[in-house]
C-alpha cells in the first residue's frame, strides 16, 4: 500500500534533477541510438500526465514541450540526470480521446506497438490512471499491448486529491482486482496528486530504483 504523504511527517527526498528535451520521434527509425535506460509515461488524454511530469521533474516547461502543436502525437524524449539518475524519460502521446479520428488512433497504436516491442533499453512503462475513473476500455487496450510485448509496467493513480480517504481505498482495491489478469503489472500501485504534491517522492524513489535495477 503506498504511503500517504498527506499525513506523513517524513522528510521530502532531496531531488535536484536536470531535465533536457532531447528529441520528438514520429517513427521508430528516429529513436535515439544510444543504450541509455528509458522509462515511459502513458495515459489517456486528460489523465493528468503533463501536470504529474512537471511535478516529478520540478519544471513547468517539460510538458509544455510535449504539448507543442505537432508534438502531441509523438514520443517525446527528455534526458533526466542527477547523481542518482541518468535516464531518458519518454512522454508518450495521450490516447482514448473520444473525438480522435480512427486513423489517428491507428497511427498512435502503430508507433507505440513498434516502440514497446523492439526497445531493449525500455525498463518500465508507467501507466497513469485517473483515480476517479479506474481502468477504462482504452487503458485495457494499452495493457494488452504491454502484456503482449512483455514490458514491465507500473500503474500510477492520478488526481488522488479528488477522492476521500475511503474512496481511495476502494479505488485501490478495485484496481488491484482489475489488474490481476495483467502479469506484467507491478503489484505496487502509486497514488499521486500533482496538485497537492502527494506521492511524488514515492514516484521519484520508484524511478531511481527502476533505472538502477
Ligand atoms: P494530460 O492531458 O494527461 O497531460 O492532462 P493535464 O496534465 O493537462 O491535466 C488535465 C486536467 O486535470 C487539468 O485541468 C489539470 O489541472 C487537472 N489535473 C492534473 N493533475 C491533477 C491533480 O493531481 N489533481 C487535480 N484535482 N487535478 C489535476
Amino acid at each position: 500500500m503506498p504511503k500517504d504523504r498527506d499525513t506523513a511527517s517524513a522528510q521530502p527526498v532531496p531531488w535536484a534533477v536536470t531535465c533536457e528535451f532531447l528529441v520528438s520521434v514520429v517513427a521508430i527509425e528516429g529513436l535515439p541510438g544510444d543504450k541509455k535506460v528509458e522509462v515511459a509515461f502513458a495515459g489517456r488524454s486528460n489523465v493528468g500526465k503533463s501536470t504529474l511530469l512537471n511535478a516529478l521533474v520540478g519544471r513547468k516547461k517539460l510538458a509544455k514541450t510535449s504539448n507543442t502543436p505537432g508534438r502531441t502525437r509523438m514520443l517525446n524524449f527528455f534526458h533526466l540526470k542527477n547523481p542518482e539518475l541518468d535516464c531518458y524519460l519518454v512522454d508518450m502521446p495521450g490516447y482514448g480521446y473520444a473525438r480522435a479520428a480512427r486513423g489517428q488512433i491507428f497511427r498512435w497504436t502503430g508507433l507505440v506497438k513498434d516502440y514497446m516491442r523492439g526497445r531493449a533499453n525500455l525498463r518500465r512503462v508507467y501507466l497513469l490512471i485517473d483515480s476517479r475513473r479506474g481502468l477504462m476500455a482504452a487503458d485495457k487496450e494499452i495493457l494488452k499491448l504491454l502484456q503482449d510485448a512483455a514490458v514491465s509496467t507500473q500503474v500510477i493513480l492520478t488526481k488522488a486529491d479528488k477522492l476521500r480517504n475511503d474512496e481511495r481505498t476502494l479505488a485501490l482495491e478495485k484496481l488491484t482486482r482489475d489488474l490481476k489478469p495483467y502479469v506484467v503489472v507491478h503489484p505496487d500501485i502509486l497514488m499521486t496528486s500533482a496538485i497537492k504534491k502527494t506521492g511524488i517522492d514515492d514516484l521519484r524513489a520508484a524511478l531511481i530504483a527502476t533505472c538502477k535495477g
